[in-house]
């Protein structure tokens, strides 16, 4: 099971804000990641559950963005209470035997256990600083700063040249 792209799930699923909401929106973003049988099983309740999740995850970044490391620890112990793990060996498609985080259930339970998994993992193998909160104001998307020199400040690259020119022209500025 590969966790770091549940952590980017965790990411994909703050971002898309209240455009998760729209079922079409949520259900295309599954399936660009590779999770068509969860788009197909997709439901209005599951969608009301991925918004109060995505608060709660929305909440997590914050705190890392503010160097609160014990805050986010609490917080993510508290949704690995509230989302428990139950893994199954699991062997389709050829593969050898592997891991998956859960099976059946409801699509909101799978894509909450391993979006919680996936920050969990994040946070312990690499460090809380490693999630964050873009910086170009006011962009308030999250992200996972996975550089080797942890430099990342922004959620993408047209974040990190909007921010570079508002920079040069203050400087001018006060030149
Ligand atoms: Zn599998
Ligand atoms: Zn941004």
């Amino acid at each position: 099971m590969d966790l770091t792209s549940y952590a980017e799930l965790a990411v994909q699923l703050v971002n898309m804000g209240d455009e998760l909401k729209n079922p079409f929106s949520l259900r295309a973003l599954l399936e660009e990641t590779g999770r068509t049988e969860a788009a197909a099983r997709l439901t209005r309740r599951d969608i009301d559950a991925l918004c109060e999740l995505r608060d709660e995850l929305a909440e997590v970044f914050t705190s890392a963005a503010e160097g609160d490391d014990a805050d986010v620890v609490e917080r993510l112990n508290g949704l690995l209470v509230r989302h428990p793990v139950h893994p199954q060996i699991s062997g389709h498609d050829g593969q050898p035997w592997h891991l998956h985080l859960t099976e059946g259930g409801r699509v909101a339970d799978a894509l909450a256990v391993g979006s919680v998994m996936g920050l969990a993992s994040v946070v312990t193998r690499l460090g809380v600083d490693r999630l964050g909160v873009c910086q170009a104001a006011p962009c308030r998307n999250a992200y996972l700063d996975t550089s080797s020199n942890r430099s990342r400040r922004y959620c993408s690259e047209r974040c990190a040249s909007r921010a570079n020119v508002a920079a040069y022209r203050a400087r001018k500025r006060g030149a």
